[in-house]
């Protein structure tokens, strides 16, 4: 399968023939020691374009930048300025979203339907909600003992701000990022990931359009060395990860070390629950959507599905059928339903486990073993896997690609301890017309959503992060910018 460049719009097309910059302090430069990156189309296996390539030279002057913005330009903004800057740039996004859509269907291989759909409306309408918290952030007066002291509190912002974020949905999550960051007066430097570094340097052009002040926001392309350098710099007071729980572990730990603040996004095993009495059309579409949506390269995807064993052969001949009739195929083109993996590192790792879970004795139900080598792109068809037990690697470890685990269950109360048998803690679904059972198992299930007949149902005014090992703090509503705002109490003798 190919993908032509010439199938883009000319404004997606120009912005490839631009170079692909550091935005630092306000401007866009080179790599300081000159280097670059290659980025690729997962829809052919293509080099696109370059990069540059931050090096720690970068990282010094970005996080000066940033840090100079905060104590100067940026930092004196009336709140109100601060909110009409961030509802500007949400008005750019949208203004500019087809171009935005065809670079993320190009450079993560999602969807052209689904980036416009999804990616792009979301993006912009993150960044509105968060918009109107800047003139929201208020302090209290403390009702202390003392007739002769006023007491008060101040919420100020914790200062710069590394931010780092992965491919799977690179300019939503960057939103996610700078939206609460923002509001909350910090500044930033955004590390976007290697596979998918196109559209946050684009964001990086609209942010400048935007007319934020210099060193506001930062973007540095580059790899994971890029990042840790932005964790281990003196100059960054907080860091905002969203990745794999591995590297989240490790940041965790050297964020810790120098009690920096940190919040982390990490991985999900997620379990959905059809109960019985589920309407079944609507929990086997979102059995379906929930794990194969963005070809299964989302930390929520519904990855371990339980079904009550009255529904189990039903539930999955007929997930099996839609797996075995889903349009998988390049990213531009409009019939495509689900991309191709996003890497040839994620297709050899999901590749991998569908062979260990054949190896392990499951049974592949639909689907079958992606080739060694992938022609035109990393395409793996959707799969679903049963006869597996709760000890195999595809039932326990996050696959992040299009592997479903389905397994019966008997009673309630046995579903609810499998369910939460797993090191994750970021989401799970139950489908039942019963609203005392949904409420019951809402309450048990230990992870950070719940959704009730629905799976990844989302706002910006939901809080979002996980329980365990799936993170800690929350993205997201009016708690994530607790994550950018240090409490201040001031103290002040009246005298008599
Ligand atoms: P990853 O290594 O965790 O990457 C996430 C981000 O962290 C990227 O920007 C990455 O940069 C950066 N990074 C990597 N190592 C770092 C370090 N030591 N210090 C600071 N930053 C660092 O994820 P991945 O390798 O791309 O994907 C691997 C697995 O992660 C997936 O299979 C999936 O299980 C999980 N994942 C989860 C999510 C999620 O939303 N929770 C998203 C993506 C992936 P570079 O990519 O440029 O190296
Ligand atoms: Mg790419």
């Amino acid at each position: 399968m190919t993908t032509s460049l010439s199938a883009l719009s000319a404004a997606a097309g120009n912005f490839l023939t631009r170079p692909h910059l550091l935005y630092i302090g306000g401007r866009f430069v080179p790599a300081a020691d000159g280097r670059t990156f290659p980025t690729y189309d997962p829809s052919t296996g293509h080099r696109i374009s370059d990069a540059a390539y931050a090096g720690t030279e970068d990282v010094d002057n970005a996080v000066a930048a940033a840090r100079h913005a905060l104590e100067g330009q940026w930092g004196n903004l009336p709140a109100a300025a601060r909110g009409k800057l961030i509802a500007r740039l949400a008005d750019l996004i949208e203004e500019h979203g087809a171009e935005l859509a065809e670079l993320e269907a190009l450079d993560g291989g999602k969807p052209i339907s689904m980036t416009e759909l999804v990616d792009i409306p979301a993006t912009a309408e993150h960044l509105r909600y968060f918009s109107g918290w800047p003139t929201k952030i208020e302090g209290e007066t403390i009702p202390v003992s003392s007739p002769d002291t006023l007491t008060y509190t101040r919420k100020e912002p914790v200062g710069v701000c590394a931010q780092i974020i992965p491919w799977n949905f690179p300019l939503l999550m960057a939103a996610w990022k700078l939206g609460a960051a923002l509001a909350a007066g910090c500044t930033v430097v955004l590390k976007p990931a290697e596979q998918t570094p196109l559209t946050a340097l684009r964001l990086a052009e609209l942010i400048d359009e935007a007319g934020f002040p210099a060193g506001t926001i930062n973007v540095l392309t580059g790899d994971g060395s890029t990042g840790a350098a932005l964790v281990d710099h003196p100059g960054t007071d907080k860091i905002a990860f969203t990745g794999s729980t591995s590297v989240g572990r490790e940041i965790g730990a050297r964020a810790g070390a120098q009690l920096k603040r940190v919040t982390l996004e990490l991985g999900g095993k997620s379990p959905n629950i059809i109960l019985p009495d589920a309407d079944i059309d609507a929990a086997i579409a979102g059995a379906f959507n929930g794990i194969y949506f963005n070809s299964g390269q989302a930390c929520n995807a519904a990855s371990r599905l339980y079904v009550h064993r009255s529904l189990f052969g039903e539930v999955t001949d007929r997930l099996a059928a839609m797996a075995a009739g889903a349009k998988v195929g390049p990213a531009l083109e409009r019939s495509t339903q689900f991309g191709p993996l996003v890497s040839a590192e994620q297709y050899a790792r999901v590749r991998g486990y569908i062979e260990d879970g054949l190896a392990a004795g499951a049974t592949l139900k639909a689907g079958d073993v992606p080739t060694a080598s992938p022609e035109g792109g990393f395409f793996v068809q959707p799969a679903l896997f049963t006869d597996v037990t709760a000890d195999m690697k595809i039932s326990r470890e996050e696959i992040f690609g299009p592997v479903l685990v389905a397994a019966p269950f008997d009673e309630l109360d046995e579903v609810v301890r499998r369910a939460n048998d797993t090191e994750y803690g970021l989401a799970a679904g139950v489908w039942t017309q019963n609203l005392a059972d949904a409420h019951r198992l809402a309450a048990k299930l230990r992870a950070g959503s719940i959704y009730l007949n629905s799976w990844a149902a989302a706002d910006p005014a939901g809080p979002f992060g996980g329980f365990k090992a799936s993170g800690m703090g929350r993205e997201m509503g009016h708690a994530n910018l607790d994550a950018y705002l240090e409490l201040k109490t001031v103290w002040t003798t009246l005298g008599n």
